[in-house]
């Protein structure tokens, strides 16, 4: 066992439901058994319990759960930057190219490498990744992903129409090689399976019913839906007979507590109604709506209508891996809106980035927070002492407060340390 000291601070409750402030709580000390939280407490309560456990103090910083990105493309590590490009340009001239390239399996190797580490050394311990066309490339990130530890979601992304021909797969290929990936991976440790077309407007009907296939097997599903207006155009011309481009999915059963939706940025109150009826997510990704100029998240109206929201980095169209970027552009995003956005708190971006993702990918009884039988996932935030962050933390009036600093300044610079399920992941013991 291990008892963890300092500043621990979580967001065991919803402040999406009520005051935001009765969401967080902070405690002085977590007691952790075999990668698992049985107390926590004040520092002196569980010491008393505890008098000959190891103790690491984590003197300086915060300590936060292992931050959750719910939407995030492993064969786009090497292609962000591309500025200047509306979506369907971006994917041709930026995206797609680099990942054809993974159909060379040693190419893919060192790509889910840089990408895993990137995650890690960003404070993220738990994603649903948006994987590769080729099945050979799922094989070595969900082999890496095992061999770090990280609680990964991800599955092989299936298309037959609309995108460069060598990324396609035909039905009968998409079920084979899904169905192969699946016996091999799904529920294999921290690992799960996610049925992943790339969005339905590279997908047709007969791929879309065999993800339905897919998905009766017990596993996730994930895709994109409303990021553009040039896409959704597109795709009302793909399905007349669809009622928007959330019921493209729905036809074929795919709008389900165990689907998470990236970006709606602009849907209508219909498809909200749909999403929430099914018990759907969204993934809200917010540096790479503002980066393609794919538009400002009508999150106010996902609150009102029920939907779980959580945050995406969405790499390579986003600025990074590191959540908390994420969340405070989201908390821009909504400043921008005016009266139509939902003014976020601390406390919010500190749920969004961790918490919240936990609920939308049905991990929310093992990770998120650190409520006791929890996961020990955790990152310890700990700016050098002469950085603008710890000049700010010095000055900082409460915890709250003290996340709105983390939030304005923290960068992956400030990840000191990470846990996965009680093991040091990435950055310096600090004992
Ligand atoms: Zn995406």
């Amino acid at each position: 066992m291990t008892l963890y000291a300092g500043t621990i601070i979580d967001t065991p409750g919803d402040p999406f439901a009520g005051d935001p402030a009765d969401a967080l709580a902070e405690v002085g000390a977590l007691l952790v058994r075999e990668g698992v939280i049985c107390a926590r407490g004040t520092f002196a309560a569980l010491r008393a319990e505890c008098p000959d456990e190891p103790v690491t103090q984590l003197a300086g910083g915060m300590l936060v759960p292992g931050f959750i990105d719910t939407h995030v493309h492993f064969p786009q590590i090497r292609a962000i930057g591309g500025l200047g490009m509306p979506l369907l340009d971006w994917l041709e001239r930026c995206a797609l190219p680099e990942e054809s390239k993974l159909a060379d399996q040693a190419y893919a190797r060192a790509v889910a490498g840089e990408f895993l580490d990137g995650l890690l050394a960003s404070g993220t311990t738990s994603a649903l990744v948006f994987g590769s066309h080729f099945a050979a490339a799922m094989d070595e990130l969900f082999a890496a992903a095992e061999q770090r530890g990280l609680n990964i979601t991800s599955g092989l992304v299936v298309s037959d129409r609309i995108l460069r021909r060598d990324l396609l797969n035909t039905p009968e290929t998409a079920l084979a090689d899904s169905t192969d990936l699946i016996g091999r991976w799904h529920d294999r440790g921290r690992l799960r399976y996610a049925v992943t077309p790339r969005f339905s407007l590279s997908a047709s009907d007969d791929m879309l019913d065999v993800c339905a296939q897919l998905l009766g097997k017990g596993v996730w599903f994930t895709s994109h839906v409303n990021e553009n207006v040039a896409e959704i155009a597109t795709v009302a011309g793909l399905f007349p007979g669809a009622r928007h481009y959330v019921d493209t999915y729905r036809r074929h059963g795919l709008v389900t507590e165990r689907s998470v939706f990236a970006h709606n940025v602009h849907p209508d109150d219909t498809e909200l109604a749909m999403l929430a009826e099914h018990g759907a997510s969204v993934a809200h990704c917010p540096t790479s709506n503002c980066a393609l100029g794919s538009g400002l998240f009508p999150l106010r109206r996902h609150v009102e209508h029920g939907i779980g929201i959580a945050l995406g980095s969405d790499v390579g169209a986003g600025a990074g891996l590191f959540l908390p970027k994420e969340a405070l552009q989201a908390y821009f995003i909504q400043q921008l809106l005016g009266p139509d956005g939902l003014a976020l708190t601390p406390v919010h971006l500190l749920y969004l980035a961790t918490r919240a993702g936990a609920r939308a990918l049905g991990l929310d009884d093992r990770v998120g927070d650190f409520a006791v039988g929890k996961d020990f996932d955790a990152v310890w935030l700990a700016p050098p002492p002469s950085s603008t962050l710890a000049v700010n933390l010095r000055h900082a009036s409460d915890v709250t407060d003290a996340l709105a600093r983390v939030f304005a300044l923290a960068t992956p610079a400030d990840v000191a340390s990470v846990w996965l399920r009680g093991q040091l992941a990435a950055g310096q013991d600090p004992r």
